[in-house]
């Protein structure tokens, strides 16, 4: 293995910008999929992860930012400290613009959260929608956003047009910090909704289950495959602690783990409005628990 030359880097970018510079567009460019935009819960994202990008080398997480506004409320104030400690929480900043316009003030007042963040973090300056202005105005505003963000490095680009894009991901993938990769690389898809697919099993076991077994049951998505745009298929393992359990949540010839099967893809197919093909599987894992791999594995640590 060539691991001295080829390190890989793998680490969190917090995507920023104001509404209509192109977050979503960009996001979806960058994934090669249409997930991030169509993603049909967005309150109850709880990682704000907005997508997976693992390539030979590197792997980028993209962490969605809430709006900021200008805090008139305590809303406001609540989300601007979120957008913060997100982009604190991150290893690098996308900082997204529409370049065809010089900043206003909502440029203004992010770039400024920005600035003033207890612990600096690196990023890229994106200047988005560079096919609608001439190279000049691309400069000038070029010049106007780099003064209000000087410590982020300026890449121009067009989300719409693909221009650009594989360079940005080169510079992505070029600050973030050594490290494996945080997740398996078929896990290209929104992890959001694998959560929710897991957390609607994981209820479907609740609903049926005798009060003792469902606390010990965790679940893990092991595949969430789009099949095609009407549906996806997924296979999740239910761990349980012990083999009794086991025998429960089976059931007389697998009749339980088809009634928590059918309920769950009922409930899957509900939120997400397509057809869900659903495997599941049980396992015992002794003490899951109390057992730090497993709970990351499980997604309980982050
Ligand atoms: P968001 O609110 O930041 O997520 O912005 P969206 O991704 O929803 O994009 C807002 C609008 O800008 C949409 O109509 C996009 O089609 C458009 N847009 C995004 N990127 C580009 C670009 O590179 N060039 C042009 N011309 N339009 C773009
Ligand atoms: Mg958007």
């Amino acid at each position: 293995m060539d691991t001295l030359n080829h390190k890989f880097r793998a680490g969190f970018v917090a995507v920023m910008g104001r509404p209509n510079v192109g977050k979503s567009t960009l996001i979806n460019a960058l994934l090669g999929t249409k997930i991030a935009a169509v993603s049909p819960w967005p309150q109850t994202t709880r990682k704000r992860q907005a997508g997976i990008l693992t390539l030979e080398e590197a792997q980028i997480i993209l962490m969605d930012t809430p709006g900021v506004h200008q805090p008139l409320h305590k809303l406001g104030e609540h989300m601007n400290e979120e957008a913060a400690r997100v982009l604190e929480e991150s290893d690098l900043g996308l900082f997204i613009v529409d370049a065809s316009q010089p900043p206003n003030e909502e440029d203004q007042l992010l770039a400024g959260l920005v600035r003033e963040l207890a612990h600096p973090v690196p990023g890229i300056l994106v200047l988005n929608k560079q096919d609608l202005v001439d190279p000049e105005t691309l400069d000038d505003h070029r010049e106007q956003y780099q003064s209000v963000l000087p410590q982020f490095e300026p890449i121009s680009i067009s989300a719409t047009q693909g221009e650009n894009i594989q360079d940005l991901i080169e510079a992505i993938a070029s600050k973030l910090p050594e490290n494996p990769p945080f997740y398996p690389e078929d896990q290209l898809t929104d992890t959001f909704e694998r959560d929710i697919a897991a957390d609607l099993i994981r209820e479907a076991a609740l609903m049926h289950l005798r009060a003792e077994v469902p606390h010990s049951i965790a679940v893990r998505i092991d595949e969430y495959r789009e099949q095609n745009e009407h549906g996806a298929y997924i296979e999740a393992t239910l761990f349980v602690e012990r083999e009794s359990q086991k025998a429960i949540v089976i059931g007389q010839g697998g009749s339980m783990t088809k009634k928590i099967g059918t309920y769950a893809r009922h409930e899957i197919e509900r939120m997400s409005g397509r057809k869900i093909f659903l495997r599941l599987r049980v396992k015992v894992r002794k003490n899951w628990r109390n057992d730090e791999k497993t709970l990351h594995l499980l997604g309980f640590q982050s």
